[in-house]
């Protein structure tokens, strides 16, 4: 049973780095104090990854809720002493480009920083070099000024934040380390720890979060969780005293520096400098394999440094730091932390064990940020203050989590971190993972695929080349022409004259049955499920908070049946986690297992109803139904719905049938002019009719109402998971998700672009293509309300240019819904 009083329930931390330590701070400060911080090293200098981290915090990330993350920590770090020594020295932070490919990069990471809100400045090299004198300005074409970036002092920072922490209550236990965790009735109980000649001792808890850096997935482990993390060895050396640097009494008053063209960065140290490189070859490290505190050297984070994998570092630093060529290399260490496959962190509760939580994979750049994150999900069960779907734990597909899977992209990502990612590039490794049953005939024609969830998907057909003789597809720029073919614009056209067959194979799918299925979709969706059999409603997943955690199509099989197209793992682990303990619900991933084609256009009819005994008419099966059916010889679900706005159905059946359903449409096809289709145009005509996409259009941050989705929320249906945050939110919205178009051709955006009302950033771009069918760049884009007005021109800050766009009415294609419903030329 779990206890909780007024100082709330028994929480153990294990691990005192600069994660634990901020999660202390930020739980205590919130009222629960019967919190016990565990840690097998001396505190605050544990020998864990904090205990030596120069530091650094650049806080421009691509994702919106690691900028955020990363602008608390400045914020909290900033505000905070150890006995009037600082936490955080607010030096500046500057990146610098010495490729045009870089300095284009820069102008991008200027407009992320526009659009999360953060001052950033581009710089001649001249200008880079009275920042930071000891740089040839020769050797640089720009940089990247960011005034508020800094040096986190991690170790004062973890003692400052526990100080305050035990003052408040909380205890903090130094060299013990946890040697189990015991886990009763599916629940954490208690945390077991030990070392050398302390008697082992029982901690009971309600609540354990493991913060515990590169041996994570060792603690994870005692209670049973895969944690998909990799510990690698990354170098950190210190120049003697560099004589440009002479009599420096400061810590630091140069700005800190990154040269990512050549995978460095830097920061002074008094008349020294730090250097960091990502240049070598990944060095990971098993978690078993740390050495125990008293074992360890130097400390268990810290492995001998290896010389020869910094040559090439260091005539790079030489070069670019001309003052630095009188000094030498002072000391090194091959220091340990953890990666992740997608760069970003482990944060969440065990979807098997309730109170085990996990704050992972986490820089001392974000560390406040999580620590806040953490402890408001903890205290109010849900995180107000950032968006963490990107960051959940329980964020992955099974095969994510295979040791093999989870080191080769752990050493990927170590060897792409500073590299130029394009919005589209699929990892290269390991691949191919999961091929839909249509794969084959794909390649037949000539997919050039990418990559969704594991997935293998189609972004073009080089087949549909032929489509394009006799029109004209405009070129994008060059960054948008990457991962693109003018193929993409003849398939959308192509989709719009006559039918395509599109492979949502990677789309999740959820099967709720029981009897309690009903009662179950009612209480978490915003739709009305008690609907008659065959019925499909699109409707939304909210938090308790009114946010959206996603959006959903449900389709009613039967009575106590339902298929629910999601978005991903998240939302069958949400699923899960609110199941009725009677057992009168089950929830099932059958995405593996099945496969679907969205058979779409004008003629979809004319091609499906022959192959069918069942009937397809426009009264027989109309919008939004469901309906078994045989295609063939394919026993298939049909639901009469489009996500690219033309009449037609998604077909469902078995993966050891999807072959065959494909041949069967592909051949009876060919007199109706079927073409297969790719995401690339699927993306185009999405957005032509105002789809939006979760995760990337609306996130657990905004409220149906913003997101343009308030017509998906059933108020009137009896309560739901976050009905009564929307009655106090209201209707009344302050910023709109909303739909921008752009003149010319060329100028296409690619997402996270800042929009700018003259001088001033007012918003951002969420998704983005060209209309091929309507002959416009679209961009859908979260701006105030009072801009939002259909004919307001406005620019996208598209590198170093700015784009005229124009709020217009939505959606641009059909807006009268005759295609979907049938009512226009296409019945
Ligand atoms: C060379 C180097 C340079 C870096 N530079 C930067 C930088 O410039 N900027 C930046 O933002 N980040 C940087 N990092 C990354 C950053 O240091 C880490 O991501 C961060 O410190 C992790 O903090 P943490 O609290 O999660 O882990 P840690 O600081 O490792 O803390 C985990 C704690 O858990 C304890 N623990 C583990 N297992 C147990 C157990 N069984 N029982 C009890 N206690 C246990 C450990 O003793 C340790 O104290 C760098 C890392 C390295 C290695």
């Amino acid at each position: 049973m779990e206890h909780v009083d007024a100082t709330g329930p028994r929480v153990v931390v294990i691990g005192a780095g600069v994660v634990g330590a901020a999660l202390a701070d930020e739980l205590s400060a919130r009222g629960w104090t019967d919190v016990t911080v565990v840690d097998q090293g001396p505190v605050p200098a544990t020998g864990g990854s904090s205990s030596h981290a120069p530091g650094l915090v650049f806080q421009i990330n691509g994702s919106k809720t690691m900028t955020q993350m990363a602008r608390y920590t400045v914020e909290k770090l900033g505000s905070l002493d150890l006995d009037g020594e600082p936490c955080f020295l607010q030096v500046g932070g500057l990146e610098v480009a010495t490729t045009p490919e870089r300095l284009a990069e820069l102008h991008r990471r200027h407009g992320w920083a526009t659009s999360w809100g953060v001052e950033s400045r581009l710089l001649t090299p001249a200008e880079c070099a009275d920042l930071f004198p000891l740089l040839d300005p020769g050797a640089v074409l720009g940089g990247l000024h960011i005034p508020t970036d800094g040096i986190a002092k991690a170790v004062r920072a973890v003692e400052a934040q526990l100080r305050r922490a035990r003052s408040r209550g909380v205890r903090v236990l130094e060299r013990r380390e946890v040697l189990d965790i015991r886990v009763e009735d599916g629940r954490v109980a208690a945390v077991v720890t030990g070392q050398g000649e302390i008697a082992a001792e029982v901690i009971p808890a309600d609540v354990v979060v493991c913060c515990a850096g590169i041996w994570g997935p060792k603690v994870a482990a005692m209670a049973g969780l895969p944690l998909p993390l990799t510990p690698l060895a990354h170098q950190l050396a210190w120049t003697g005293s560099v004589p440009d640097l002479k009599g420096h009494t400061e810590e630091a008053t140069l700005p800190i520096l990154r040269h990512q063209d050549a995978d460095l960065y830097y920061r002074q140290r008094f008349d020294g400098v730090g250097i960091g490189s990502y240049g070598h070859r990944p060095m990971p490290v098993r978690p078993e394999d740390l050495l125990p505190v008293d074992e360890a050297e130097v400390m268990p984070s810290v492995l001998a440094f290896t010389p020869g994998d910094f040559e090439d570092a260091w005539a790079e630093t030489r070069r670019l730091l001309p003052g630095t060529r009188a000094a030498e290399i002072g000391e090194g260490i091959n220091g340990v932390f953890s990666f992740t496959q997608d760069h970003m962190p482990l944060l969440g509760e065990s979807p098997d064990v309730k109170g085990f939580w996990v704050a992972e994979a986490v820089w001392v750049t974000h560390s406040a940020g999580v620590g806040r994150a953490m402890a408001e999900w903890l205290v109010d069960g849900h995180c107000s203050s950032f968006d963490l779907h990107e960051c959940d734990v329980n964020r992955f597909e099974p095969h994510q989590l295979a040791p093999d899977y989870v080191l080769a992209r752990g050493c990927r990502n170590f060897v792409e971190v500073y590299d130029i990612i394009h919005p589209l590039q699929p990892m290269e490794e390991p691949r191919p993972l999961r091929l839909s049953p249509f794969h084959a005939r794909q390649r037949e024609l000539d997919a050039y695929f990418l990559e969704a969830a594991g997935w293998e998907r189609p972004q073009w057909y080089g087949a549909n080349a032929r489509l394009l003789e006799g029109g004209d597809v405009p070129s994008p720029g060059d960054w948008a022409a990457r991962h693109w073919s003018p193929i993409v614009g003849a398939e959308a056209r192509a989709s719009r004259e006559t039918v395509a067959l599109y492979d949502m194979t990677a789309l999740k799918r959820l099967e709720v049955t029981g009897p309690g299925a009903l009662a179950f979709l009612q209480r978490l969706t915003t739709g009305q499920m008690d609907k008659s059999v065959g019925s499909v409603t699109y409707c939304l997943l909210l938090d308790v908070d009114g946010g959206i955690r996603s959006d959903v199509t449900v389709a009613r099989l039967g009575r106590d049946t339902f298929q629910v197209g999601a978005n991903g793992n998240l939302d069958l682990d949400w699923l899960h986690r609110h199941l009725p303990e009677d057992g009168s619900v089950v929830v099932r991933d059958i995405t593996a297992g099945t496969c679907c084609l969205g058979v779409w256009g004008p003629r979809a009819r004319d091609l499906v109803q022959p192959l069918t005994g069942a009937d397809f008419s426009n009264e027989g099966f109309r919008y939004f139904r469901a309906k078994k059916a045989y295609v063939g010889a394919v026993p298939v679900t049909a639901l009469r719905l489009s996500y690219i706005g033309e009449l037609g159905w998604e077909l469902y059946t078995t993966a050891d049938l999807g072959a065959k359903l494909w041949d069967t449409l592909w051949e009876a096809g060919q007199e109706h002019g079927v073409i297969a289709g790719g995401r690339g145009a699927f993306a185009s005509l999405r957005l032509e009719k105002g789809y939006r996409s979760f995760g990337t259009d609306m996130t657990f941050e905004h409220d149906p109402y913003e997101a343009g989705l308030g017509f998906a929320v059933r108020m009137d249906k009896g309560d739901f998971v976050g009905r009564a945050a929307l009655e106090r939110r209201g209707a009344n919205v302050r910023r709109r998700l909303t739909c921008l178009t752009i003149d010319d051709p060329a100028d296409v955006v690619m997402g996270r672009e800042p929009v700018f009302d003259g001088d001033t950033g007012v918003g951002y771009v969420t998704s983005a293509a060209f209309g091929y069918t309507i002959g416009k760049g679209i961009a859908y884009a979260w701006l105030p309300a009072a801009l939002a007005t259909p004919g307001r021109t406005l620019e996208i800050g598209y590198f170093d240019r700015r784009v005229p766009a124009v709020v217009a009415e939505e959606p641009l294609f059909d807006p009268a819904m005759e295609r979907l419903r049938g009512t226009g030329e296409a019945r």
